[in-house]
């Protein structure tokens, strides 16, 4: 092993090492860190799942509607924006269209998260609302 790669080898770990500390502060603050992994899909019932870092996210509410084919869901599910080259994964989101990156609409499904980022999420956006409260949108 040359010097070289022995250099690259402590850069790794202290980068490595670092997330971890700020993880655990922020969990035991009752927050949660930025680089949590967030899983999302385009809609409820797609089978792809993406990642995204949760300070990618922005503006997490219930919806019904998801984005791309404008899909109806059976009941309110939480959606946010997402830039689509900051996700990870293959979704359903094709950057054809037009010049990107694109702000797409996700679903975040509850059985796809972490009990962490699930529940930080449910302080954000709420208790989930009646589907009479969004259907008639
Ligand atoms: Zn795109």
């Amino acid at each position: 092993m040359g010097v070289g790669s022995a250099l690259l080898t402590v850069a790794k770990f202290m980068v490595g090492a670092h997330p971890i500390q700020k993880r655990d502060a922020a969990r035991n603050s009752g927050t949660i860190y930025g680089g949590e992994t967030v899983r999302v899909r385009r809609q409820w019932n797609d089978q792809r799942i993406g990642k995204i870092r949760w300070s990618d996210m922005s503006n997490p509410r219930w919806d019904i509607v998801s984005g791309g084919t404008q899909a109806k869901a059976p009941q309110p599910f939480v959606h946010a924006y997402v830039q689509c080259d900051k996700v990870q994964g293959n979704i359903a989101h094709s950057c054809s269209h037009g010049p990107g990156p694109h702000n797409i609409k996700v679903c975040l499904v509850k059985k796809d998260n972490s009990k962490e980022v699930w529940n930080y999420l449910m302080k954000i956006v709420g208790k989930k609302p009646p589907r009479r409260f969004l259907s008639g949108r």
